[in-house]
């Protein structure tokens, strides 16, 4: 037979049970976790990490360009101002270009 334990005094009571029969309380009707939901906010998500992909190549380029007045303590190679810092900005753009568009 299968029991469950009345919430208020502990004994065990039958699971078809309305109330138990030792304290007289209602027991609340147990209800099988609901599945988790899809997440709703998947296309927003994908939209503030493309947005930040963005802002971190703007960031790259600027310090790597050379256009700060700060003087870096290393070289660095023409190659990331050139292609990589454009490339992860039209990544970003894309991104959050598909949060955008096409997640739900
Ligand atoms: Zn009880």
């Amino acid at each position: 037979m299968p029991t469950r334990q009345c919430p208020y005094c502990g004994q065990p009571v039958h699971d078809s049970l309305a109330e138990c029969p030792y304290c007289h309380e209602t027991i609340p009707e147990l209800r099988a976790a609901a599945p988790a939901p899809e997440r709703p906010d998947v296309g927003r998500t994908k939209i503030r990490r493309g947005l930040l992909c963005m802002l971190l190549a703007a960031v790259i380029h600027f310090f790597a360009g050379g256009y700060s007045a700060m003087k870096l303590p290393f070289p660095i190679q023409p190659v990331v101002t050139i292609y990589l810092a454009p490339l992860l900005f039209l990544a970003g753009l894309g991104l959050s270009l598909y949060g955008f568009l096409f997640a739900p």
